[in-house]
C-alpha cells in the first residue's frame, strides 16, 4: 500500500480515537443524570444509559412523497396547571419558529389543579396556579382553556360527568381542527394524567364520527422519564415497556433553543417549583431540566455542543380516529427531529409502525 493510500486510514483511526473518547465522556454525563433521576426513588445504580441496547436515535429529514397538510393549529389535553411547560412548551415553541404553518396552540386544562398545594384550601390553590399557568402561557402565548374538573378525580368521575367532559372536549377538537394534539401518555404515574388519554381517545372517537378532521396523536414523554407500567399498550406490542427502567420515546426533538424559555415558564409555576410550607425546592424540580439534557445526549452528534437538550413523544396511531401521518417532524425547523431505530430490523416491532412506515423499515 503507498503512502497515499495509508492516509485516508491513518486519518480514520485518529478519529476514530477521538470519537470514542468523546463517546466515553457523553456515556459518563448520561451515567450521571440517570442516577440523578433514579436517585429519588433508590434505583441509582440501575441504569447507565438511557438507550435501550440495541437501538439508537437517528435524525430524519425525510419528506413524505404525497403532500400532506400540515397546516392548522396544535393542541394540547393536559390534566394540570405545569404539564404544558414539563412536557410540550419547548417543542412548540420550536415549531412557532418556523413560519409556513399557523402555529396557534390551545392548551386545554382539565382541572385547575386545586389539589396541589398541601395546607391550603382548594379556592386559594386554584386562584394562584391559574394566575400561574396564564404567567407561563404568556411566555409562549398560548391560549389557555380551564375547564375546572376535580383535581386528583378525573379517574373517578360519576358517569354523567365523564360524558359531559368527552362531549366537551369533542365539541372542542371539532372547533379548533387541530392538525396536532398532545396528550398524557397512557401510563400510571399520576391516574389523572392516564386517564386523560383515555378521556382524550374517546373524545377522538366521537370527532371521527362526526367526520371531521382527524389530528395526528402524540403522547410526551413520561413524567421524569420513568418507565411505569403501560394502561394501554400491552407489553407483547412495547416490549421495552417491560424490560427498561427508562422510557424510550419514539421520536426525539431538538430543544436546545427553546428550553430555556419553558423552563422559565416552568418555574411561573411557583407553587409547583418550591414547597411554600418548607420555603425549600421541591425534590423534583430540577428533575424536567435533568430529563431534558439526558434526551439531548441520545441524539447527541460527535462534536455537538453538551448545551443540547431534547424532549420525547411517541406517535398514536388509530386508524380512522388519528393520522397516520406524524406531522411533527413537518412543523419542525429541519434537522431537529430523531427517530428512535433498532439496529437490527428483525427484532424492532413496535405498535404497527411497521405497516405504517414501511418505506422507513425497508431503507434501514
Ligand atoms: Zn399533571
Amino acid at each position: 500500500m503507498s503512502q497515499l493510500q495509508q492516509l485516508p486510514l491513518q486519518r480514520l483511526q485518529v478519529r476514530e480515537r477521538s470519537d470514542n473518547r468523546l463517546a466515553e465522556h457523553f456515556q459518563r454525563d448520561e451515567a450521571l443524570l440517570l442516577s440523578e433521576i433514579f436517585r429519588r426513588n433508590g434505583r441509582e445504580d440501575l441504569v447507565q444509559t438511557a438507550t435501550p441496547p440495541g437501538y439508537s436515535y437517528v435524525r430524519e429529514d425525510a419528506r413524505p412523497s404525497v403532500p400532506v397538510d400540515a397546516s392548522g393549529p396544535v393542541m394540547q389535553i393536559a390534566a394540570h396547571p405545569g404539564d404544558g411547560p414539563d412536557f410540550f412548551y419547548a417543542t412548540y415553541l420550536k415549531m412557532a419558529a418556523r413560519t409556513k404553518y399557523r402555529s396557534d396552540y390551545h392548551e386545554v386544562l382539565l382541572t385547575d389543579g386545586e389539589g396541589g398545594v398541601a395546607g391550603w384550601s382548594p379556592e386559594r390553590t386554584r386562584q394562584i396556579r391559574v394566575e400561574e399557568a396564564r404567567a407561563g402561557a404568556e411566555l409562549v402565548g398560548n391560549t389557555l382553556h380551564f375547564l375546572g374538573y376535580p383535581d386528583g378525580s378525573l379517574s373517578s368521575l360519576a358517569a354523567s360527568a365523564r360524558t359531559r367532559l368527552i362531549t366537551t372536549l369533542a365539541a372542542m377538537i371539532g372547533d379548533i381542527q387541530p392538525c396536532l394534539l398532545v396528550v398524557h401518555p397512557p401510563k400510571n404515574d399520576h391516574p389523572d394524567h392516564a386517564y386523560s388519554f383515555l378521556l382524550t381517545l374517546a373524545a377522538l372517537e366521537l370527532n371521527a364520527q362526526a367526520g371531521r378532521r382527524v389530528p395526528t396523536l402524540l403522547i410526551h414523554d413520561v413524567e421524569f422519564g420513568l418507565q411505569q407500567k403501560s394502561l394501554w399498550t400491552s407489553p407483547a406490542l412495547d416490549p421495552l415497556t417491560e424490560r427498561y427502567p427508562l422510557h424510550s420515546p419514539d421520536s426525539l426533538v431538538d430543544i436546545s433553543s427553546t428550553h430555556q424559555t419553558a423552563q422559565r415558564a416552568l418555574h411561573e409555576h411557583k407553587t409547583q417549583m418550591y414547597d411554600p410550607a418548607l420555603g425549600q425546592p421541591k425534590l423534583y424540580a430540577d428533575l424536567i431540566d435533568t430529563l431534558a439534557r439526558v434526551r439531548g445526549l441520545q441524539f447527541l452528534a460527535e462534536g455537538a455542543p453538551e448545551t443540547t437538550r431534547g424532549q420525547g413523544f411517541s406517535h398514536i396511531v388509530i386508524p380512522g380516529v388519528t393520522s397516520e401521518q406524524n406531522v411533527l417532524p413537518l412543523r419542525l425547523p429541519a434537522g431537529s427531529f430523531y427517530e428512535r431505530v433498532h439496529n437490527d430490523r428483525q427484532e424492532g416491532i413496535f405498535y404497527d409502525r411497521e405497516n405504517v412506515f414501511p418505506a422507513l423499515w425497508d431503507s434501514l
